[in-house]
């Protein structure tokens, strides 16, 4: 049987972007430094639960950023947006996203995405479940991964020793009365998130199951409420991609995030979860081979939300019936 034309899509990205060397893999929490450059995985999860991998896409990394949207919508499915948004934006930085700076006026972070804005979201977090808060977290993001997912102790313990900046924006936020009094278990509780291991293919089912409105595909568990879900993949599509989110909605369209590691997810509305995991990254911070490949990924499939080929997502639709 000839094989899937997915398949064949992503085995093609695959061989032509292992050529590219370009970046640096991320050192400032030291442990991250240790990661091979060479690895390179892609994943796509459909909407009907089909997997379609290639290269290192078993290799496990730390989720980093890319946990920012998942705990964002844990704090609007228990607080309520109009309680979340009194502490967190939903506007574009411009910024580094570990920039220590607060939106003018409100001194709220300027959106979930950044460092500031998801120290915020993790003082909620704790504020509300307390010492449960990383166990009812690994269940969530297990339950959009379908396998449970544990937290990497040495890239833990690396950030919390030497995450002194993230402790000054705490400290900041805290000047401003964003966050809870407790910040050390809450800043912890955010240490630990970034640090949860995942691979390629945890990640594309965790897209899928915000593609696919909220329930994992390959499971058939509801794991996310779908008004939730509307928020954090806007907040994906505006500034999922650090300083590069305008680019990036103006070439490849569709919701993302990535994450210091190397890692990046993409969700297509309706129809797809891809991810892909490259370490070495570019002066923004993204993952060269992973905006290479959904940059490809896009053209070629018409991801993009107001691509010509993408009609009603058509297109996709008629690969996917194959
Ligand atoms: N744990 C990292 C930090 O806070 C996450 C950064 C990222 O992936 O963007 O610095």
């Amino acid at each position: 049987m000839q094989e899937h034309m997915l398949q064949q899509l992503i085995d093609s990205l695959h061989k032509q972007y292992s050529k590219n060397e370009e970046g640096e893999v991320a050192t400032y929490i030291p442990e991250l430094g240790k990661a091979d450059p060479d690895l390179f995985g892609i994943c796509l999860a459909t909407k009907d639960g089909r997997i379609f991998e290639t290269g290192d896409s078993d290799q496990r990394f730390t989720i980093q950023s890319i946990s920012k949207p998942f705990t964002y919508g844990m704090a609007l499915e228990v607080l309520g947006q109009e309680k979340v948004s009194r502490h967190v934006g939903v506007e574009p930085s411009g910024d580094a996203f570990n920039s220590i700076e607060l939106e003018s006026g409100t001194n709220r972070p300027y959106n979930p995405m950044v460092n500031a804005g998801a120290i915020t979201v993790s003082s909620l977090l704790y504020n509300h479940y307390g010492d449960e808060a990383l166990e009812i977290m690994l269940e969530r993001f297990s339950a959009a991964a379908g396998r449970r997912l544990s937290v990497d102790e040495e890239v833990y313990k690396s950030e919390a020793r030497t995450g002194h900046r993230n402790r000054a924006i705490a400290h900041l936020l805290l000047n401003f009365g964003m966050v809870f009094e407790n910040i050390e278990p809450a800043l912890d509780l955010y240490f630990k998130q970034c640090s949860i291991l995942v691979n390629c293919r945890d990640l594309a089912i965790m897209s899928a199951t915000l593609s696919n409105l909220g329930k994992n595909p390959v499971t058939g568990e509801d794991v996310y409420d779908i008004s939730c879900v509307k928020d954090m993949l806007s907040i994906m599509l505006t500034c999922g991609m650090y300083d590069y989110s305008g680019q990036w909605a103006y070439r490849v369209g569709i919701p993302a995030k990535s994450g210091v590691s190397g890692g990046v997810m993409a969700s297509v509305n309706r129809q797809l979860g891809l991810a892909s995991y490259s370490p070495k990254l570019d002066a923004r911070g993204n993952s060269c081979r992973g905006i290479d490949v959904c940059v490809s990924l896009a053209n070629e499939l018409g991801l993009h939300a107001f691509d010509c080929m993408n009609i009603g997502s058509s297109y996709l639709k008629t690969i996917l019936e194959q």
